[in-house]
């Protein structure tokens, strides 16, 4: 594998609900990995989205890593601040010919993750080939419905993409070397009218922005690399080497979300558990498969 010296990873949580033990799995295996290589682990906050702009959860979260104990280098990047820089990128991938305009409604997306800003904590595949409707339109069309100020986002075109860069490839660290087939990723929607960025443009901006050369993260989000990775290689920035790491689960085998109150720090501090209780949890829940089922400190 390699890992590029000195090592930058890092952790960004996007703060609309309560952290909970996923989050330090993964503030955790960033830090280790910083460690273990005598590198740096940076924080980022992912509040694109209005509604994780809640500074109630702004706050806790901070709270809750000064008290586990987990530090992090240089100074915090806060995505909110930073949408000229997503817009000038915006502008040039349209530069490029590489979006396009999409006038389809909500209900006839409704089979897409609706949620452009938020990162799809899925496990299915990113690459889903499917027809998307308005690649195919014809110039006049599109310049009409422009013109005529129709609502629309603007899509990524894969087809062209991989015309361009062809099928590039990363390193994971726990799967090893993947390749991406631009073709057969989705057209995924870059920005929209009311969310002028998208959580796929931002993180790969920002990654590239701050030096990370190591970019640690859950499981889930494999399957939005592919995208990830094509859009680095239309953009010339550098390819990182992934970290994949295996997720925590509910004994039912459900990721733990931010829903599931029981797992939260605060009410895990609140039940009497110290940092080191936490994390010793965390470790025993990793060799046993992922599965979290601590109720009580022991
Ligand atoms: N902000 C994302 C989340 O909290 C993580 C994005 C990433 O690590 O690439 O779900």
């Amino acid at each position: 594998m390699s890992l590029l010296f000195p090592v930058t990873t890092r952790f960004a949580p996007t703060p609309s609900g309560a952290m909970h033990v996923g989050h330090v799995l993964a503030a955790f295996t960033a830090r280790h990995l910083a460690d273990a290589h005598g590198g740096r682990c940076l924080l980022r906050i992912e509040d694109i989205d209005s509604r994780a702009r809640d500074v109630r959860w702004v706050d806790q979260l901070m709270e809750d890593l000064d008290w586990l104990g987990i530090r992090f280098d240089g100074e915090v990047m806060v995505q909110s601040q930073r949408f000229d820089v997503y817009a000038a990128v915006l502008r040039e991938l349209h530069d490029k010919e590489l979006l396009y305009p999409c006038f389809c409604s909500r209900s006839m997306r409704r089979h897409e993750n609706e949620d452009i800003a938020r990162a799809p904590h899925t496990t299915a595949s990113g690459c889903t080939h499917r027809p998307d409707r308005c690649r195919t339109l014809q110039a006049d069309e599109i310049e009409r419905r422009l013109v005529d100020g129709e609502p629309h986002s603007w899509r990524i075109d894969m087809h062209r993409v991989q015309d361009l860069i062809g099928c590039p490839t990363w390193e994971d660290l726990y799967a090893g070397v993947r390749r991406c087939i631009p073709s057969d990723c989705e057209d995924v929607i870059l920005s929209r009218k009311d969310t002028p960025t998208s959580y796929h443009l931002a993180v790969v901006v920002d990654d590239a922005q701050q030096g990370v050369n190591l970019v640690t993260r859950g499981r889930d989000l494999m399957a939005s690399t592919p995208i990830h990775r094509a859009l680095q290689a239309v953009l010339g920035l550098p390819t990182p080497v992934y970290a994949h790491h295996p997720l925590l689960r509910d004994s039912k085998g459900v990721r733990l979300a931010k829903r599931d109150h029981a797992t939260s720090i605060a009410s895990l501090r609140e039940a009497g558990y110290s940092p080191a209780q936490i994390l010793s949890e965390i470790r025993s829940a990793v060799s046993n498969g992922g599965i979290w089922n601590a109720n009580q400190p022991r």
